[in-house]
């Protein structure tokens, strides 16, 4: 879609109309965009398709869905719908095919790298999750919020992810508080938000995990590019040109049993978090990746890091971790041999929300 309207340099309202149509959920293919001309229609039903993924298998569980979709050559990625407390859905989107950062702790690092995805496969993960939504009735709630968390690191593939953003905030009505982007710390992409005119100014989350410049660069090879003291000015930098009530960032700090939760590491991460104020600390479970040398820590530990940051003036929240059961939690996704196959033997209609493979 976005190729296409470059190479047709069409007008202004064309643009809007296609685009405006595109997103509406409630539309399912080019012959109902009823405000273009019946020709340009059936141009675009022939060279144009409605959507860059195919559903190859739909997983549930009570709080959340995932996804496995096969794009135009092939590959395959995960995208995640997971209910949140005000009882909307949070689209959780993916960014490449595979992932370059290869943190020893997370699932998709083990892929390696395949490639990026356009921005219109970045949106039609979305428009998968509001279209399904709309068809099934007896769902209640509207994807109110959305998380760049899924596979790969999306400021390694910066500008089709910030043009995706741009249209969700602009078609579909989410607000920019409600869109979150994580990054593991990549230097060029963090660089282009703070120099980037028309970067969407939505929410930074940072995957610090290791507040210790040693271990992080063992366990996150990405820290070699920037160590925790660059990463802390830019911080700084970010929050000085973006800071307001409204905006702060976001630590998220795997809870990673004997590797990042003892005292060292509370000292460590105090001593990081020195001087930047509007901060919050997410704390996350880790969730299980088979053949990973890691271990959940336990919620008594947890409580116990937590309390230990309080002692010095640190809050932080405990994340709730939604969709470990489908292997649909952060980390987890990893596009599996054999999957699909799994996945329709063990398909099973409890009434709460109903499946329909295509
Ligand atoms: N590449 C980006 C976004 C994708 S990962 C990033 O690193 O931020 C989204 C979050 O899930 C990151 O904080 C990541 O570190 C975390 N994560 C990775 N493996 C995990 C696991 N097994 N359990 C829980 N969270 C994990």
């Amino acid at each position: 879609m976005k190729t296409f309207l470059e190479d047709k340099n069409l007008p202004e309202y064309r643009q809007q109309q296609m685009r405006t149509a595109w997103f509406d959920p409630s539309i399912k293919n080019w012959e109902q965009v009823t405000t273009l001309p019946k020709e340009a229609r059936q141009i675009l039903s022939k060279s144009e398709p409605w959507s860059s993924l195919k559903l190859s298998s739909l997983q549930q569980s009570k709080t959340a869905l995932k996804a496995l979709f096969e794009l135009s050559d092939g590959k395959k990625i995960e995208s995640v719908l997971m209910i949140n407390p005000k009882g909307d859905w949070t689209a959780c989107l993916s960014s490449e095919v595979g992932c370059a950062m290869a943190c020893d702790f997370c699932a998709t690092g083990t892929m390696g790298f395949i490639r990026d995805l356009s921005s219109d496969e970045v949106s039609d993960q979305l428009r998968y999750w509001r279209q399904y939504l709309h068809e099934n009735e007896e769902i209640s709630g509207r994807v109110s919020n959305i998380v760049m968390m899924g596979m790969g690191e999306p400021l390694n593939n910066y500008e089709p992810v910030r043009d995706a953003i741009i249209d969700f905030i602009e078609y579909m009505e989410i607000g920019k508080t409600k869109i979150t982007l994580s990054t593991v710390g990549v230097k060029r992409g963090m660089e282009q938000i703070l120099t980037d005119p028309l970067w969407p100014d939505v929410r930074v989350a940072i995957s610090l995990h290791y507040p210790d410049q040693k271990k992080r660069v063992e366990h996150m090879p990405v820290a070699n590019q920037r160590s925790l003291e660059e990463l802390k000015d830019w911080c700084l930098r970010y929050l000085k040109q973006y800071g307001n009530r409204k905006h702060h960032i976001t630590f998220e700090y795997l809870m990673l049993e004997g590797k990042n939760d003892t005292q060292k590491d509370v000292r460590d991460l105090a001593k990081f978090l020195k001087g930047i104020d509007r901060y919050k600390i997410n704390l996350i479970p880790w969730n299980e990746v088979d053949n990973l040398n890691y271990n959940r820590a336990s919620r008594k530990r947890t409580e116990g890091f937590q309390e230990a940051l309080q002692k010095r003036g640190i809050r932080s929240t405990i994340r709730k971790s939604l969709g470990r059961e489908i292997d649909g939690g952060c980390g987890q996704l990893a596009v599996k041999e054999g999957e699909v196959a799994k996945n329709t033997e063990e398909t099973k209609d409890d009434g709460l929300i109903s499946i329909g493979f295509k």
